[in-house]
């Protein structure tokens, strides 16, 4: 039961985002940036965030040759080249609204392992590098075959190395907790623990209904909400084309002399790695076991992890001595369509949702398109 406290200081807002991952907590604050008096309440189901934002591997921003490629077959040329454009954006919104040093941005490059077993056909790196003139005045990848020894990769499996000097790292965890705090001095009302179950739109207002840790439900209301739970948003709309994919990652203890610097990846980034200091953080396989990692929960995929073990112990860090410290995982939103969801379900509700594994790059843009549709 709620005091008159509660009903009028906690109940009652302008906007309601719902998850607090990095697309929710980016919109709550574009819409206060762009509106100051407005009051924001960003509602999420965890205790800390709980899909992707904070489990990701922290790679930004435009992705490896192979999966380049792929990218152009499906979605031909102007459309492939407007997600390049617009994941540049989003990330330089995301630098610019935090700041380098409160995410540890690094631009140490990006590299792709290409292996004896699957050879880039020739020509397609001339053939993207030409497409891609069109944004980058320069070149965008390069072959580098003395790589393959310089890192210490296993060189039976892997025949060349392709650069793309633009790529960069970041602190995943520190750029949640930098945009959290950020939010808190806009003024923006964080609950933890608030499962939404239900949104329901009156003439003048949204209901947004909660389950709370203690199995209550409570309602709150506000002029307008937006949906920013990725993955786990066709709970709520199940007419939108989300599909849940999982990713399983692991992370190594500090490793002596390691020269692996930078994000690396193969396999059309169905696996990837970086260094995060002198430790390898190593994520992906989805690629293998797809039927499996179609889903919204969180467990550990032994085959996949085993896989992950066999390729950091033959081919990425052959003779070094490591153990492996942390394993997790964490849930993307994709759909057929490899643009992210942003869109009006009704007058009151918008949603800005599956962002295909990409958020990091997408999410702040995807904020600032969501919270200019709904202050129309
Ligand atoms: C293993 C892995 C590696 C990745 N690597 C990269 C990378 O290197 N570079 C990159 O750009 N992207 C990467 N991604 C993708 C990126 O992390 C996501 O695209 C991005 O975090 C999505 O952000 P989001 O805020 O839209 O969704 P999420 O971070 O999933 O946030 C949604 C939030 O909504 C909450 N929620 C869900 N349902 C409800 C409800 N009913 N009520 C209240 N709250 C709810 C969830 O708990 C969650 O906190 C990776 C993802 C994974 C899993």
């Amino acid at each position: 039961m709620l005091s008159f406290w509660e009903k009028k200081n906690f109940i009652h807002y302008d906007y309601i985002v719902i998850g607090a991952g990095i697309t929710g907590l980016s919109t709550a604050c574009s819409l206060k940036e762009k509106n100051p008096k407005a009051s924001v309440l960003v509602l999420e189901r965890g205790l800390l965030p709980t899909g992707a934002s904070t489990k990701n591997a922290g790679f930004a921003c435009i992705g490896s040759l192979s999966e380049k490629i792929s990218d152009l077959e499906l979605l031909g040329e102007s459309k492939f080249l407007q997600l390049i454009e617009d994941r540049l954006k989003g990330l330089a919104m995301l630098r610019k609204r935090l700041g380098d040093d409160n995410i540890n941005y690094q631009n140490n490059g990006g590299f792709e392992l290409e292996l004896k077993r699957k050879p880039i056909e020739n020509g397609q790196m001339e053939k993207l590098n030409e497409v891609l003139k069109s944004i980058f005045s320069e070149n965008v990848f390069y072959a580098f075959p003395n790589l393959v020894e310089t890192f210490g990769f296993n060189s039976e499996m892997v025949s060349n190395i392709i650069i793309n000097p633009i790529e960069s790292q970041i602190d995943s965890g520190l750029m949640m907790q930098t945009l959290w705090n950020y939010a808190g001095i806009l003024q923006i009302k964080i609950i933890t623990g608030a499962d939404v179950l239900n949104v329901e739109e009156s003439n003048n207002e949204v209901e947004v209904s909660v389950r709370t840790l203690s199995d209550e439900s409570l309602n709150f209301y506000a002029q307008k909400i937006a949906v920013c739970t990725n993955a786990f948003a066709n709970k709520l709309f199940p007419q939108l084309d989300i599909t849940p994919g999982r990713g399983q990652i692991l992370c190594t203890s500090p490793i002596a002399d390691l020269k692996i610097k930078g994000t690396f990846n193969f396999e059309e980034g169905y696996y990837y790695f970086r260094n995060f200091e002198n430790r390898i953080i190593f994520g992906g396989g989805r690629n293998t076991d797809f039927e499996t990692e179609t889903t919204t929960d969180f467990l550990i995929n032994e085959s996949i992890q085993h896989q992950l073990e066999f390729y950091l112990e033959e081919m990425i860090l052959p003779g070094k001595k490591y153990t492996i410290e942390h394993r997790w995982t964490g849930v993307m939103g994709f759909g057929k369509n490899k643009f992210p969801i942003v869109e009006k379900i009704s007058d009151r509700i918008a949603v800005g949702a599956r962002l295909n594994g990409m958020g990091i790059v997408l999410g702040s843009k995807v904020a600032d398109d969501l919270s200019t549709m709904l202050l129309m």
